[in-house]
């Protein structure tokens, strides 16, 4: 198949991409007649760009059905914890009578229409059936120094695969308590093993230089703490990934998330995507991801360009309804109405796929995303993160 005529968000001119056996066999400049083959299969886009399908580095996949919850500015995760336990009982109990299968084919699918085909989840194995996108459950997750019993134990076990990265929410917090929870974590990392810390909102330059990575998780903090960690500075130190968090903290919509990230002015415009993409594909171990580059996987995103914007400025004005076109190894996970007719009429069928409306768009998703929106209602959550504006 070929994808024909987009504009790669690094710049340069339109190109052409070829895919085959769930890879990029190769790229060249749109137009260049000599590198088509007649009968290939191909869509043709315009006024569109393309970037790798994004890697979200922190999520909590069965947590996405919650709505945001939070009733003040907090100091640390621990008092947040406990106070929406207590004032939103109700509203948690009414999520948490869905079947947490319906709550986890909901969390793939919050990213799936973002743009995402890596989600790197954090916890408890989860048992996933839809392989729609690729879910990262090989590291090692431990809760927080707080919240995790035994937690020295478990980082210092020394049958943990050394290799394996072991990450954990660590500096979720303003306080003091939550400065030293970092330096307790650095002092029991007595096999130095590599940990990927998860928000690290109270972590210092001297502190951050013990660690593999921080997931920056920028609309959770906010939310949470009124403050993010202080990325200007510590991206000096160690690598930087880009996380949503779950919906329980953080909005559905990462484009959101990033347009706050970059307003930070902590990031350039290529660090930010390079920490959705290739900077992730390297830390997390993920072989052959995070570009588009002949043999690689063909995991790419195409979105529509709005008028007058260049190739950075289109990436970051984009929402879930700009989206034209998920591929995740080579295969279509989604797609706009808008290419509808070409993909029809290139003797494809839309066996496996369902129509959803996002605002005015028209998208066609692989699996039944309207038959699990209808189930969900059925439990009559109070709330929950499904934005009216997603209809069925
Ligand atoms: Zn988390």
């Amino acid at each position: 198949m070929r994808l024909n005529n987009v504009t790669p968000i690094t710049g340069g001119r339109d190109i052409d991409i070829l895919i085959e056996d769930g890879k990029i066999k190769s790229i060249c400049q749109s137009g260049d007649s000599e590198t088509s083959i007649p009968g290939e299969p191909t869509i043709e886009f315009h006024n569109a760009i393309a970037f790798p399908g994004l890697i979200n580095s922190h999520d909590h996949l069965d947590f996405n059905l919650f709505p945001q919850l939070g009733n003040r500015i907090y100091k640390n995760y621990v008092e947040w914890g406990e106070d929406i336990h207590l004032q939103n009982k109700n509203i948690i109990n009414s999520i948490l009578k869905i079947p947490q299968e319906l709550r986890i084919q909901w969390g793939i699918y919050k990213n799936l229409l973002n743009g995402v085909t890596t989600l790197v989840n954090h916890g408890p194995k989860l048992d996933v059936k839809d392989e729609l996108i690729t879910i990262r459950q090989e590291s090692y997750s431990l809760h927080s120094v707080q919240l995790e019993s035994k937690w020295k134990y478990k980082l210092n076990n020394p049958f943990i695969d050394k290799n394996c990265p072991v990450s954990i929410h660590i500096g979720e917090g303003t306080d003091e308590i939550s400065e030293e929870e970092i330096d307790r974590l650095i002092k029991w990392n007595l096999l130095k093993i590599n940990i990927i810390c998860i928000h690290a909102v109270a972590m210092n330059e001297e502190q951050a230089e013990h660690f593999k990575a921080i997931v920056w998780c920028p609309d959770s903090n906010y939310f949470l703490l009124g403050q993010t960690a202080e990325i200007a500075r510590l991206k000096n130190k160690t690598q930087i990934l880009f996380g949503t968090d779950s919906t329980v903290s953080a909005g559905w919509n990462i484009w959101e998330h990033l347009r706050l990230a970059r307003k930070t002015g902590m990031v350039s415009d290529t660090e930010l995507v390079n920490m959705l993409t290739v900077l992730p594909a390297d830390i997390w171990g993920i072989p052959n991801s995070g570009i588009v580059k002949p043999g690689y996987a063909a995991d790419i995103a195409i979105a529509k360009r709005k008028s007058g914007t260049k190739a950075m400025d289109a990436f970051f004005a984009l929402n879930p309804e700009d989206i034209l076109m998920v591929m995740h190894n080579g295969k279509i996970r989604l797609f706009d109405e808008d290419l509808h007719a070409q993909i029809m009429g290139q003797g494809n069928s839309l066996e496996g796929f369902h129509k959803i409306y996002l605002g005015d768009a028209v998208k066609y998703v692989s699996g039944n995303l309207p038959g699990l929106l209808e189930e969900i209602t059925k439990y009559k959550p109070i709330k929950s993160s499904i934005p009216g504006y997603i209809r069925w």
